[in-house]
């Protein structure tokens, strides 16, 4: 096992991979930025070093820092947690030549799957069914022409490096292509760095359904069931649930076996998560994201499986801890996304925790990193806190959130607390039979300010 792991992250989810360590009894670097030096993740880790200033570009994307850092604090390892530099291939290289462990998949499967239109490709050899679409990015509008002429409108269009639900642009017919290819090229450009785009069928009102996996160095590999993740803003998810309220046990078996089949026939290492969308009663791959994910706290509790410690514990050339058939699913668990925002226009809300209370009691679990006194910086993103119930199920597991959102005080800025109020209580949230397209109507309801 490593001695020293220097985590190159920020907010709740460096507190979250300072915990696993600490439970491991490894020791922990952290790296901040000058506007994060009372961070939480400075506090709690056992070292810490300043990599540059509060733009991102500055200091958690600073990459000859984060080495610098690495060397000089005798680390051997590097978590990259999610975001920033976690799914760029050059880092992981880098890391790599360094004679460091880098916390993740091998650099080739992070570029091959951070490529969604090779990605989709992969998974097509694979015999993964993908939402139709172009085969590769769109070379002019008369290509994309043909490919949405033969899809059927609605397409969307997609960048081919995008992230985050961002750069997406529905169009509803052909008069609409030219220009919203234009639009997504740029935004792409600003965005990724790289303009280009590929076209998908436009599924309407889809359920995000995904497969959590893990696979080690000896051959090992297994699935932790899904997570519906449909309930999004702006294609951004809000709360997320495990099981999803529509997967059979049946569906389960298979997506999970098909996934870990895949997985295995790319020799992939680490843990990671595939994407679907679920329409028509089928399952369309979108993508595969090759890190951590920021709702992987609801697979641990109904698997009791710590993801991060067995994350830890691939890199470092150990077996994973668990087979298949050691894999049990008890009860439900929800994750709210607390983000430090309006709840009805989602401007960003930093600024000074005047007081705070987190929720307690059974089945209640707080990723956070805010304390009282603590002052949100407006450079990064705006996630303040994740809320995590468990119980024994959905419905009682729904009575406990509410219970947990009740209680839980963060005062001094605005919080979505008051809209996960708002989706608990809807009909459609309440009987399971909610999608993609269900929070933004939850959001604009009539009588809304
Ligand atoms: P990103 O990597 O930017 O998060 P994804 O491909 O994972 O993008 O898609 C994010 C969300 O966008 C999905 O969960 C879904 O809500 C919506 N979406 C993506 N592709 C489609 C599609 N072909 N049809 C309808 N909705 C889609």
């Amino acid at each position: 096992m490593f001695k020293k792991i220097l985590i190159a992250n920020r907010g709740e989810i460096a507190l979250r991979i300072i915990r696993a360590c600490h439970d491991m009894g490894v020791h922990t670097v952290a790296v901040h930025s000058t506007a994060d030096a009372d961070s939480m993740h400075v506090r709690l880790a056992d070292e810490s070093v300043c990599i540059g200033g509060a733009p991102s570009k500055d200091s958690y994307l600073n990459v000859p820092s984060i080495i610098t850092a690495a060397i000089v604090t005798n680390s051997d390892a590097i978590h990259p947690g999610v975001g920033f530099l976690s799914e760029n291939p050059e880092f992981a290289e880098i890391v790599h030549e360094h004679r460091l462990a880098f916390i993740g998949p091998s650099p080739k499967h992070i570029a091959d799957m951070g490529d969604k239109t090779k990605a989709k490709k992969i998974a097509v050899k694979l015999g993964i069914p993908v939402v139709p679409g172009s085969d590769d990015v769109v070379s002019d509008l008369s290509d994309a022409q043909n490919i949405a002429g033969k899809i059927g409108y609605p397409v969307l269009i997609k960048a081919a490096n995008g992230g985050g639900g961002r750069g997406m642009k529905i169009v509803q017919n052909e008069s609409e292509l030219a220009e919203s290819i234009r639009i997504a090229k740029n935004e792409a450009e600003t965005s990724f760095g790289n303009n280009e785009v590929y076209i998908e069928k436009y599924l309407s009102n889809p359920k995000h359904i995904e497969i959590q996996v893990m696979a080690d160095n000896f051959g090992n590999i297994i699935h932790l069931g899904e997570r519906d993740c449909s309930l999004q803003r702006r294609h951004q998810k809000i709360f997320e649930e495990s099981p999803s309220p529509i997967v059979t046990p049946s569906q389960r078996e298979e997506l999970g076996g098909l996934v870990v089949r895949s997985v295995k026939r790319l020799g992939y290492q680490g843990v990671g998560t595939v994407e679907f969308l679920y329409s028509d009663g089928r399952f369309y791959f979108i993508e595969m994201n090759t890190r951590l994910q920021v709702e992987h706290p609801i697979t641990e509790q109904i698997t009791g499986i710590d993801i991060v410690q067995e994350q830890i514990k691939i890199a470092a050339g150990e077996h994973l801890s668990f087979s298949q058939k050691n894999v049990t699913f008890t009860g439900h668990s929800i994750e709210c996304r607390i983000n430090a925002e309006d709840p009805d226009t989602f401007s960003p809300s930093p600024g000074l925790i005047n007081s705070y209370h987190a929720p307690g009691g059974p089945g209640v679990r707080i990723d956070s990193h805010l304390y009282s006194g603590y002052k949100i910086p407006p450079y990064y993103d705006n996630l303040a806190a994740k809320l995590i119930v468990h119980e024994s199920n959905r419905t009682r597991c729904l009575a406990r959130l509410e219970r947990a959102l009740n209680e839980y005080v963060i005062s001094g800025i605005k919080t979505l607390i008051p809209l996960h109020l708002r989706i608990i209580k809807n009909p459609d949230v309440i009987s399971g039979k909610y999608d993609v397209a269900t929070l933004e109507k939850i959001i604009n309801a009539p009588g809304r300010a």
